[in-house]
């Protein structure tokens, strides 16, 4: 009986060693046949395979420079409309003092890495992004600075008039090491049009531009957001365009799979989502992100701030490999009522509790200590 049971896990695993890059019927195939237990499985034999029994996270802090926005996505309880700049409570754009008191308190917490991203604010410059880079490097000269989604870095070069290739050579030598690979969401138009407005880049934009700015030598994170409108098919989709992104021009550091929250967010008033994603699809995510894109994706992130600190322990048992970080002062979720925060130490605990090695890593994935 119990090889009868094994034998789907031990076929798919083989498969998925023999076939990989799965296409997508054969990863559709794989998820109706196989339940979350044996996915997780399988999920869990390749991360050891690929990475062993150790997991990361990066001591970052987050600086949200602005939430005015251009764009209204349905899916995002941060933003203010920028035509409410100046009538409304709630809206704001950091001063480069503003960013200097971060940076204390980011030095104060021993940050290794600076996550900078804000809403499309364009009543900031180009020359703006680079000032908040520069004192970022001015101040704190050992750290790395990860900033921008790829929509925001390709809202400032239209709305500045430059292309791509101008703004990240501007940026680079402003002192950006990486960018933070947000704002994929869901590539699919059809679900895309619900979650986001037009404001915001294409699925095939987000790709296009990924391999511009990777081809430059700044390399980020990918990402999706799941657990709104969208279906298993357009969560497997997704993962197969980043992972042949990244076969085509390498530059992904990792895969970040984020579960919306959709508290205070316009979709949930809508009606159109009542409750946050399942911990059985967060598990499903992570499994899928590992066996499909694994080999070309190494890292496979789980992000405790949106999955919370207990799913995101299981789903490092079934696919993960990466907490992302600590996340000082993140807003973005935090406007969602997510408001969780944590500590060096507890990330290094929730780690040991599950029998896993913790380590502190660069933003490059490189372990700099272990905890
Ligand atoms: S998700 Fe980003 S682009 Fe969309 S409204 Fe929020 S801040 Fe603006």
């Amino acid at each position: 009986m119990e090889e009868y049971l094994d034998y789907p896990v031990q076929y798919w695993t083989e498969y998925v060693l023999e076939h990989y890059p799965l296409n997508f019927s054969e990863s559709l195939g794989m998820v109706k046949e196989l339940d979350l237990p044996q996915l997780m499985r399988i999920a869990n034999f390749l991360t050891s395979r690929q990475v062993g029994n150790t997991v990361t996270y990066a001591v970052s802090y987050n600086i949200n420079y602005s939430n005015y926005c251009a764009a209204s996505c349905p899916i995002c309880a941060f933003y203010v409309p920028i035509k409410l700049k100046g009538k409304t409570n709630g809206g704001y754009e950091l001063s480069i003092e503003d960013v200097k008191k971060d940076l204390e308190k980011a030095r104060d917490l021993g940050a290794t890495e600076i996550h900078i991203v804000g809403g499309f604010n364009p009543d900031l410059p180009l020359e703006y992004y680079e000032d908040v880079f520069r004192t970022v490097k001015e101040y704190l000269p050992g750290v790395t600075l990860k900033a921008l989604t790829i929509p925001e870095i390709d809202f400032i070069a239209s709305t500045s008039g430059n292309s791509i290739r101008d703004v990240i050579e501007r940026f680079k030598a402003a002192g950006m090491d990486a960018h933070t690979g947000g704002g994929a969401e869901i590539f699919d138009p059809e679900v895309r049009k619900q979650i986001t407005t037009k404001e915001k880049i294409s699925g095939e934009k987000w790709l296009e531009d990924a391999k511009i700015i990777h081809s430059l030598g700044v390399p980020g994170n990918s990402t999706m957001t799941y657990g709104h409108v969208e279906k298993i098919d357009q969560i497997i989709d997704h993962i197969i365009k980043i992972r042949d992104n990244q076969r085509e021009i390498p530059g992904f550091l990792s895969f970040i799979p984020l579960k919306f929250s959709p508290d205070n967010t316009p979709l949930q008033k809508m009606g159109k989502v009542k409750l946050p994603a399942s911990g059985e699809t967060d598990l499903k995510v992570i499994a899928l992100a590992r066996i499909i894109g694994g080999q070309d994706l190494t890292n496979i992130s789980v992000y405790w701030v949106s999955l919370g600190k207990e799913i995101s322990q299981v789903a490092l048992n079934g696919g993960g490999n990466d907490l992302v970080g600590t996340a000082f002062s993140e807003k973005i979720f935090g406007a969602t009522d997510r408001k969780e925060g944590t500590t060096i130490e507890e990330l290094n605990n929730l780690i040991r509790q599950i029998g896993k090695i913790p380590a502190q890593r660069d933003t490059f994935y490189q372990i700099k200590r272990y905890g």
